[in-house]
């Protein structure tokens, strides 16, 4: 909410002043005066079209409020002569209302109607329009017959007609100025404020009581009401301006209020009615009266009976509104949580965008819950969810931050803020709540997640925010999970190339773009080659060479990795079973093939496998594919398909080892044959920097020895590296000391040549 305008406190003050005073003058006045008191009026209606006018002007008003504002502030200053006039009349004794006081009353009852034209803002229909004439109709007819017959009679004789007429068309006037206001101001679409408008719509009121009292009231009581009435008209506009100015913020459409138009059709129709049945009862003979109360009769009972139908129109209509809003509900919850899905979270996030407020959003994603899902089945992983809400919910700020399911494991928060030292802290509170173990039926979970972090900038719409948000929580996932990474720009640039490179691999992969190296892997004791891993490499017509480290996560992300994969698997059995051929024993027994994640999920992998073994003539001894730690955790599917090949013959090895999280309890629940030990760790190997990393050298070759599995250390650079690691118990190594990965034929060649002499062991 925008802070009020503090110069509509002046109107305020100034009216609020002036009635005390006139209050105040009423108790200590000369008996004979009955003409200062009336300058109360014009003091206040002038305050009030000061304070309509200002309300006007507020920038952030729409159009059709703005034109409401300026007609109620003419109409205030149409009422300024009248409140002149008062005080004429107060000097010259006239009683009741002459015509030079009616004549402004009328101007400005009119201007405030006209005002009422833009409320609501929607146009109305025109069966609108034809309910509001006849409504007005009504109430007219029967405030003209209640005046011309009940109130003019008992008009005391000294008042001139002139003046009873005027006074008569102003209570008139009152009383449709009540119609029109109060079904304009009952519309639930319009902006102007309603409490505002509950005001402005039974302001008339005051005129109508002080007509019938001018018309036949004491001299006292008219005096009260003449110096009273035009203030309190005054006040109610300058509180209806002061009120809007607090609520320019745009406002969700409210129930109307309760206005006095409501019953006033009835009260027209019924006083007629009994009016009727007064003035027969006194003029008519028997039948007539029975003539006119059987009409009344009639017209009484079409009255009940359609009052009946609009009761029951209106518990329809309830009924219906009813249903729309549950529908609504429905259509902005999550059914499983409860918490507010995707588009009740958008049209939060849009509300507080279109008014400028700070917004940040947090994108929480579960990490790996796709093999919690594959392990407990979709029942109990729903329950994980719920509890993964709840958590959420609870750890939110009330009702300032907005939680909400994306659907699957996906949850977003809506903070309302932009300040970073706060959303750190908020996104730090959220992934430690995700942190702690869940519990569902025998078993515990340690859940964890990637948080993207955006703060909206201004101007940016909900839909790219969350874009961004989605970014910026990949970026979290790639820089290792359960981590949280704040949206930069140059992140969407990073998609855009990424996309780029996605495509132009997948027309590498047409174009025969792509090619393999083989590098060897020695035996480090005999120094002989062992095998050899097939590795990529991308010839990029324009670009050069592009390192796999670039396009095999892209063509992962893609899955391109699919059918790279594939043809990476043919052209390596297809070369092995080459060099066979060629080289005969000299050959090497296996060639190692990288397999991504992505490949091992795909329901046809293993028979793809037994396939290409089967056309290129090889047997399942021929074959090692390298699968990283990751990939073996990543659920039931693909442990399934590395049992089922294991089954096969073909060996496994686990790549990268030791850099993963989970690596020596993987050794027992999956039928691994190879460890290839990290680069990593045989970096700082041979100087013995490190100490843990030498710890966990010396510990996996241990490990391999007593599983009896063999290990191959990788990225052996120096001769130093070669003998630690040889002294450790490592027999097999790779590495650029040996060899880089070299083409097909080189790689051919060095299987035929002597064994290397690898150091001090060989001599
Ligand atoms: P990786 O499977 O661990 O392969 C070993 C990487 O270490 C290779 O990098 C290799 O060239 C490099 N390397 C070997 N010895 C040395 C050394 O002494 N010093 C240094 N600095 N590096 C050494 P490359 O060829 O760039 O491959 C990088 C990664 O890309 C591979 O790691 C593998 O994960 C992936 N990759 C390569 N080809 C394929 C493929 O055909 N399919 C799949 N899915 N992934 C592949
Ligand atoms: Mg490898
Ligand atoms: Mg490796």
């Amino acid at each position: 909410m925008s802070g009020s305008d503090r110069a509509l406190r002046v109107p305020l003050i100034v009216g609020l002043a002036t009635l005390v005073a006139v209050l105040a003058w009423l108790g200590v006045r000369d008996p004979e005066d009955r003409v200062w008191g009336n300058l109360g009026g014009t003091v206040v209606l002038s305050a009030a079209a000061f304070a309509c006018l200002r309300v006007s002007r507020q920038a952030a008003a729409l159009p059709p409020v703005r034109g409401f504002w300026v007609l109620w502030s003419f109409s205030a200053a149409a009422l300024v002569p009248s409140t002149i006039a008062a005080m004429v009349r107060g000097a010259t004794g006239v009683p009741g209302m002459p015509v030079y006081e009616a004549v402004p009353t009328l101007i400005s009852l009119t201007l405030a109607m006209l005002a009422f034209r833009h409320v609501p803002l929607v146009s109305r229909t025109r069966l609108d329009w034809a309910r509001l004439m006849l409504d007005g109709l009504a109430v007219t007819a029967a405030g003209a017959v209640f005046f011309g017959y009940v109130v003019l009679n008992t008009v005391p004789e000294t008042t001139a007609v002139a003046t009873q007429i005027a006074a008569a068309v102003v209570g008139v006037g009152c009383l449709l100025a009540l119609v029109v206001f109060g079904k304009a101001a009952v519309s639930p679409e319009g902006r102007v404020d309603p409490v505002a408008l509950a005001v402005l719509a039974n302001a008339p009121l005051v005129g109508l009581i002080a007509v019938v009292l001018f018309l036949g009231g004491t001299e006292m009581g008219m005096l009260l009401l003449s110096v009273l009435g035009y203030p309190l008209v005054g006040m109610a506009m300058c509180v209806a301006a002061h009120r809007q100015s607090r609520v320019l913020d745009v406002q969700p459409p409210r129930r109307p209020r309760w206005s006095i138009a409501d019953p006033l059709q009835f009260v027209a129709v019924t006083g007629t009615a009994v009016l009727v049945i007064v003035v027969s009862a006194r003029d008519l003979d028997m039948r007539g009266r029975a003539v006119i109360g059987g009409a009344v009769l009639i017209a009484a009972v079409m009255v009940v009976r359609q009052l009946l139908t609009l009761r029951e129109n209106t518990l329809a209509l309830r009924a219906i509104r009813r249903q729309q809003a549950e529908l609504e509900r429905l259509a902005l919850t999550d059914n499983l949580t409860g918490l507010p899905n995707r588009t009740g979270f958008t049209i939060a996030l849009t509300e507080r965008l279109d008014h400028g407020r700070p917004a940040t959003v947090l994108l929480i994603d579960i990490d790996d819950f796709k093999m919690v899902n594959d392990t407990l089945g979709p029942a109990a992983a729903d329950q994980l969810l719920r509890q993964v809400a709840e958590r959420l919910q609870q750890s939110a700020d009330g009702d300032r931050e907005c939680v909400a399911r994306f659907g699957g494991d996906e949850f977003a928060v809506l903070l309302p803020s932009g300040d970073p030292a706060g959303i750190e802290s908020a996104a730090a509170r959220f992934q430690h709540t995700v942190g702690r173990p869940v519990q569902t039926g025998e078993q515990q979970f340690l859940l964890h997640a990637s948080v993207g972090v955006v703060i909206a900038e201004p101007g940016e719409t909900a839909d790219e925010v969350l874009r961004n948000a989605d970014i910026a929580m990949y970026a979290a996932k790639e820089s290792g999970k359960a981590s949280w990474t704040r949206f930069e720009p140059r992140m969407r640039q990073d998609m855009v190339k990424h996309a780029r490179l996605a495509g132009e691999l997948h027309d590498a992969l047409r174009g025969g773009e792509l090619r393999l190296l083989y590098q060897p892997v020695y035996d480090l004791v005999t120094g002989r080659m062992h095998g050899c891993e097939a590795l990529v490499r991308w010839q990029h017509p324009e670009r050069g060479f592009v390192s796999p480290g670039d396009f095999i996560p892209v063509a992962e992300r893609s899955g391109l990795i699919v059918p790279l994969g594939a043809w990476v698997l043919r052209e390596a059995c297809t070369q092995l079973a080459r060099w066979q051929e060629r080289l005969g024993d000299q050959a090497v027994e296996a060639v190692n093939v990288n397999v991504a994640v992505r490949q091992l999920r795909e329901a046809g992998f293993v028979d793809e496998v037994a396939a290409v073994l089967s056309e290129t003539g090889l047997t399942p001894r021929n074959l090692i594919l390298e699968v990283t730690e990751s990939s073996v955790v990543d659920g039931p599917r693909v442990a399934e398909a590395l049992q089922d090949l294991h089954e096969m013959g073909v060996r496994l090895a686990l790549d990268d080892f030791g850099t993963g999280q989970s690596s020596l309890s993987l050794l027992r629940a999956f039928p691994v044959d190879v460890l290839k030990l990290d680069k990593s760790f045989v970096d700082g190997i041979a100087d013995g920097a490190d100490r843990g990393r030498l710890a966990v050298a010396a510990a996996v070759a241990q490990l391999v020895e007593h599983l009896d599995l063999k290990a191959v250390a990788e990225g052996i650079e120096t001769l130093a590296q070669l003998e630690r690691l040889r002294d450790m118990g490592y027999r097999y190594g790779q590495g650029y000391l040996m060899a880089k990965p070299l083409p097909a034929d080189e790689c051919g060649d060095r299987m035929a040549a002597a064994p290397l002499v690898l150091g001090a062991a060989h001599r």
